[in-house]
């Protein structure tokens, strides 16, 4: 069942058109990734999907909703909650009062269980959870920013870059995470990155963005084996 789709989506900043007419769909329980170059438009497009910035064409439906005309406090109120490139913890609050944060918009009863589940996932969170955020790792924080989206229970999670930045071994825990996020509890992932190999590994389907444009898209696996992609986005890789 498709949960999100965009048709013809074009958003510009000023005389920029970082997306020139986009239709991606995302259905209920995959992993959806999209990768491309630096500039080619991804960030842009899971902030549209947020409404900041607003399209300047086109249609963004999630479940059966028209959301183009929300701003972000309603698409996250839906259930679309991103964890942006950059993270954007807030560094001097403790982790565990960035947590609380986020669950602010589920329902307070099932906070000690989601808390517990984020925990679970990333024991280190727990370890630390009266530590100032500011203070953590690099690994730690992106941690804490995809526990904090968690918090909010959300039907969509978009991910921005997760793993930039961070050294191999947390990059493998972060993907080991959004693999078992999905096959456990069904969560649908929209997915941006750079690090192309391990996103087109994990992901269900997959779009390649060039330019504001969607060039190419089909299973994950299989844009893995296209030689152009392989070319234009694993080298070396
Ligand atoms: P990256 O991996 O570098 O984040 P991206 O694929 O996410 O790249 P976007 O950040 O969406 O690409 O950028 C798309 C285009 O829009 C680029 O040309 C970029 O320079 C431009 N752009 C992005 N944000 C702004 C902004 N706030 N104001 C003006 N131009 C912007």
């Amino acid at each position: 069942m498709t949960m999100l789709s965009l048709t013809g989506v074009r958003t510009n900043y000023g005389p920029i058109e970082a997306l020139r007419g986009v239709d991606v769909t995302v259905n209920q329980g995959e992993i959806v990734t999209l990768i491309g170059a630096n500039g080619a438009g991804k960030s842009t497009l899971l902030m549209t999907i947020c409404g900041n910035p607003k399209p300047a064409a086109g249609s963004i439906v999630f479940e059966g909703q028209d959301i183009v005309s929300l701003p972000p406090h309603e698409t996250a109120r839906l259930g679309i909650a991103q964890v942006p490139e950059g993270r954007r913890i807030f560094p001097r609050m403790t982790v565990f009062e960035n947590l609380q944060l986020g669950g602010t918009l589920a329902d307070p009863a099932h906070f000690e269980a989601d808390l517990d589940y984020c925990y679970g996932l990333f024991p280190i969170l727990k370890q630390r959870r009266e530590q100032r955020a500011g203070t953590l790792s690099g690994g730690e924080q992106q941690m804490l920013a995809i526990s904090r989206a968690l918090m909010s229970r959300p039907r969509l999670l978009l991910l921005d870059e997760p793993s930039l930045g961070l050294a191999p071994l947390i990059i493998r825990r972060i993907f080991d995470v959004i693999a078992e996020l999905n096959r456990s509890r069904g969560m649908t992932i929209l997915l941006v990155e750079q690090n192309a190999y391990h996103a087109l590994k994990l992901a269900h389907r997959a779009y390649v963005l060039q330019q504001g444009l969607v060039v190419m898209q089909g299973p994950g696996p299989e844009l893995l084996a296209n030689p152009e992609v392989r070319a234009a986005y694993l080298e070396g890789g």
